[in-house]
């Protein structure tokens, strides 16, 4: 079986436990490749390569970091077909989907931040005739970056772009449900140059190999992306070591829906919002809020909708619908449709695991996109992160009662917003409790906006110069002006 490797000091090398786990397909349930379930040993190995790397990385000019991670992009970009087809395979989600954001958008991220530390400055502040104090941005030395399986490659590469553009080097791990495209990524790092030691990537579980970078007394800054309860974790962990630290958490989406919007234009999207990726983007709209003067005309052609998709092997390139994540993943999301009826919910299409009509998946772990009505907005199902193919649909009469409804959640992350009234839109905007607001859209992203949430959506902000930032240190250098 074809053997995932760490990638540390610019060389591909087994662990140093000799340890192995097996990574699933989730469209067939067969495992069919190993990963290493590497520990502290190799975070330390990483560790050391990382901080030899970073004086010379640290001082390359940033025009040539622009180049070398430009070089990545254009690799990425040149391997796209294989990455796309790793990316399915290795997470039940449609080639096409990979093909068409997951990949391409890990070219933009890299691509992205190499041309953004060519217009990365800082501030002078000038004080009359007495001095000068200009804001010197230093990289922090070593940081470590940890990503969910969600968005294997996108997530990973929008967290490694802005360390290594702003001149750290990087102790990294990807998801180990998901550690395919972050090996592959390996590969194409030393085609492109990348100095030995610059980026190491660890691959392993959490509570060992994930443990041992957080735990790291010289790993000084932390970026991680996953599940607010593992956030909570490492914010305990790294808060009396003094880290910075950046966490993107879970989220529990708000789409509310105005009578006077778009209809047609929010029916289509509202579809995607929810079950893009299998409902399996932390941005999907999984509470959706419909006007009562729309409801049932909403309810109605949003389920003839949702129940027409169909599943399907994630390779076929015509498959809009893929498997969940895995086996554990699965069985969580159908426990939280058997919750939602006991909570006295109706399910109006799905609600169970279904098999594509492919011998290939016959043992893959498909459910059906799921709509639920009928359930209390504080109830479980609709306070908690489900983070699968499953939506509730609830009716709402004012403003102010759908405000309350939506911001009654411990998350707040995105929501979305359907009217054609820009007043309202910009006070609904105004008083929803989220990081991000897509008026009569959703996931437009400009990579150079704040991206993060509020409450246990998480802690600070990527993306842009948020991300440049984050990963540099501030320091204050004052000139005293003598005549
Ligand atoms: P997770 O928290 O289980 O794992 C995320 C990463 O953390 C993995 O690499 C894992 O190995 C590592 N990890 C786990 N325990 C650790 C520990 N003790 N120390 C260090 N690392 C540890 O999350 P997941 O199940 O992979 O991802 C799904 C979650 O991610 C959902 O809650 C989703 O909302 C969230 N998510 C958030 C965003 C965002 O931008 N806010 C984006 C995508 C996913």
């Amino acid at each position: 079986m074809k053997k995932i490797l760490n990638y540390i000091n610019g060389k591909l090398v087994e662990p140093a436990t000799q340890k192995w786990l097996n990574n699933v397909n989730p469209a067939t349930g067969k495992d069919y490749s190993l990963i290493p379930d590497s520990d502290a040993s190799d975070v330390e190995e990483a560790y050391k390569a990382a901080a030899n790397a970073f004086p010379s990385w640290s001082t390359t000019p940033y025009a040539e970091r622009s180049q070398i991670l430009t070089k990545l992009a254009d690799l990425i970009g040149a391997n796209l077909e294989s990455l796309a087809l790793a990316e399915s395979i290795d997470n039940g989600k449609p080639v096409s989907l990979a093909s068409h954001v997951d990949i391409p958008r890990a070219e933009s991220n890299i691509r992205f931040f190499a041309s953004a530390i060519n217009h990365f400055h800082s501030e002078a502040h000038i004080m009359e005739d007495r001095g000068i104090n200009y804001t010197n941005r230093k990289p922090i030395g070593v940081v470590g970056c940890i990503s969910p399986w969600n968005l294997p490659l996108y997530l990973f590469t929008w967290k490694i772009a802005p360390a290594l553009a702003s001149g750290n080097t990087v102790v990294a791990k990807p998801s180990e449900v998901t550690p395919m495209t972050a090996y592959l990524l390996s590969e194409l790092c030393i085609e492109a140059g990348l100095p030995a030691g610059v980026l190491n990537i660890v691959h392993g579980l959490g509570p060992s190999a994930g443990d041992a970078i957080i735990s790291h007394p010289k790993i000084k800054a932390i970026s991680f992306t996953g599940g607010t309860k593992t956030g909570a974790y490492i914010a305990s962990k790294a808060a009396p070591m003094f880290k910075k630290l950046s966490l993107e958490l879970g989220g529990k989406n708000p789409a509310i829906i105005f009578a006077d919007c778009d209809f047609d234009e929010m029916l289509k999207t509202t579809v995607r919002s929810s079950f893009a990726n299998q409902g399996q983007i932390c941005l999907c709209g999984s509470r959706i809020f419909v006007e009562r003067s729309i409801y049932t005309k909403f309810k109605e052609a949003f389920v003839a909708k949702v129940a027409r998709m169909k599943a399907g092997n994630p390779l076929d390139p015509s498959t809009k619908f893929g498997a969940v994540v895995g086996k554990d993943h699965m069985n969580k999301v159908l426990e939280y449709i058997q919750l939602a009826k006991e909570e006295g919910g109706t399910v109006l299409t799905g609600g169970n695991r279904i098999f594509p009509e492919d011998e290939a998946c016959a043992e893959g772990y498909f459910i059906a996109p799921t709509v639920i009505e009928g359930l209390d907005y504080m109830c479980r199902t609709n306070q908690e992160e489900i983070f699968g193919p499953v939506v509730t649909l609830t009716p709402f009469d004012t403003e102010e009662e759908v405000l309350k409804m939506a911001n009654s959640v411990e998350y707040g992350l995105a929501a979305t917003v359907w009217t054609s009234h820009l007043n309202r839109a910009h006070k609904m905007a105004q008083q929803l409790e989220s990081g991000i607001v897509w008026i009569n859209c959703w996931l437009v992203r400009d990579l150079r906006t704040p991206f993060g949430g509020v409450k246990s959506s998480g802690v600070g902000r990527e993306g842009g110069f948020e991300a440049l930032r984050f990963f540099t240190e501030p320091q204050n250098v004052c000139i005293q002006l003598t005549s």
